[in-house]
């Protein structure tokens, strides 16, 4: 079954989640009593149809699927990045609503102790709920990321780290942590929404919808086949193959069984693509920034545009943890550019913050 990949297409998520776990007869690898945990993305409080999160329709579809095969015993579990609050985003992304609904708890992973573990020479803190469960069954949303170009199965798994961790993965480069992560962690499964993710942008606004939803026990062969379905070859995403070196899983498609369904759904697909956030990212040098801090200044430029004073904006804007205790020309954003002439504080500052310090110094 690692080898296997499972498409269904449409677009009633809550059917199509319990039809392909119904056809991937995952209910025969749980145990009664075991406990099971739901990890979905919801890095920031925005609601699905942006881009960003996971469809609350594709958790609930999955809870309805467990507690008809008379499995109880879950949770809901997740740490939004560093500029939201977890609890804003169980809310405003549909989650508080679905938990009322079954009576499932959500597990506030920013709040949870961790754990030290040891993967070769790298030392990586997890939070204690995400390691101690039973059955994690992770549910990232397919998109493109600005840092790292893609984001899915294997990144998904750092919103179970503290956030003092999610600084210090952008200081060590992101992709070796994200890689070294998957193999500290182990996922059981993997249900990927890809009805609406983001095409250039982690945290939305372009969405791009593709109306359908992945399922795969191996997380290294579900972002490579995933990666490719945004244009993305696997050796353009540095983390997959690391992971891949690490035994985490295979990254070969080749070797793979693919099953899909309603197939006739298929030719409803549409998608616009739009490659506004990358073109605005070329404005900046960034060195090891946040994401938190980078999509900020991303809405930043993108407000500017909208004023019509992008243009207007001269010489290099500097953002990221590789400029620290760097004296450097430049306009810097965030504390970490401390060393520039101008610089905005704040770790992040917000967008809005952002488009102010820009706009006072335009040309
Ligand atoms: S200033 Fe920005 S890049 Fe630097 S640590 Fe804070 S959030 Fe990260």
């Amino acid at each position: 079954m690692k080898n296997e990949i499972h498409i269904i297409y449409g677009t009633n998520p809550i059917q199509m989640v319990q039809e392909l776990l119904e056809k991937a007869k995952i209910a025969k690898d749980l145990d009664q009593g075991m406990s099971i945990a739901l990890k979905p993305n919801l890095v920031v409080a925005k609601p699905s149809y942006e881009g960003a999160t996971t469809s609350p329709f594709i958790v609930e579809g999955i809870i309805q699927y467990l507690l008809a095969h008379n499995y109880k015993n879950i949770s809901i579990i997740e740490g939004s990045w560093v500029g939201d609050r977890t609890p804003r985003a169980f809310k405003i992304c549909g989650y508080e609503a679905a938990s009322r609904r079954y009576n499932i708890p959500l597990v506030d992973l920013q709040k949870d102790s961790s754990q030290e573990v040891m993967v070769k020479e790298l030392s990586l803190k997890i939070c204690q709920k995400a390691l101690e469960t039973n059955y994690l069954i992770n549910i990232p949303v397919l998109k493109a990321h600005c840092q790292t170009l893609f984001t899915c199965a294997l990144k998904n798994l750092k919103g179970c780290i503290p956030n003092s961790e999610k600084r210090r993965y952008h200081s060590l480069g992101l992709h070796k942590p994200i890689a070294y992560l998957a193999k500290a962690l182990q996922v059981d499964l993997n249900i990927v929404d890809a009805l609406n993710g983001d095409l250039s942008f982690e945290e939305g606004g372009n969405p791009i919808r593709m109306d359908r939803i992945i399922l795969g026990k191996d997380p290294v062969l579900v972002d490579t086949y995933c990666s490719s379905l945004i244009g993305y070859r696997k050796e353009e995403i540095a983390y997959i193959k690391m992971a891949e070196q690490l035994g985490v899983g295979l990254a070969d498609l080749t070797q793979t069984k693919f099953f899909e369904y309603s197939t006739e759904l298929k030719n409803k697909v549409s998608f616009q693509p739009s490659k506004k956030a990358e073109r605005l990212a070329q404005k900046v040098e960034a060195l090891d920034a946040c994401s938190a801090c980078f999509g900020g200044l991303i809405h930043g430029l993108n407000r500017l545009e909208d004023s019509g004073k992008l243009n207007k904006l001269k010489g290099e804007i500097l953002i990221g943890q590789g400029y620290k205790h760097q004296a450097r020309p430049g306009l810097g954003i965030g504390n970490c550019t401390s060393g520039c002439p101008k610089y905005l504080k704040g770790c992040p500052p917000s967008a809005l913050e952002i488009v102010e310090f820009l706009k006072n110094n335009l040309k």
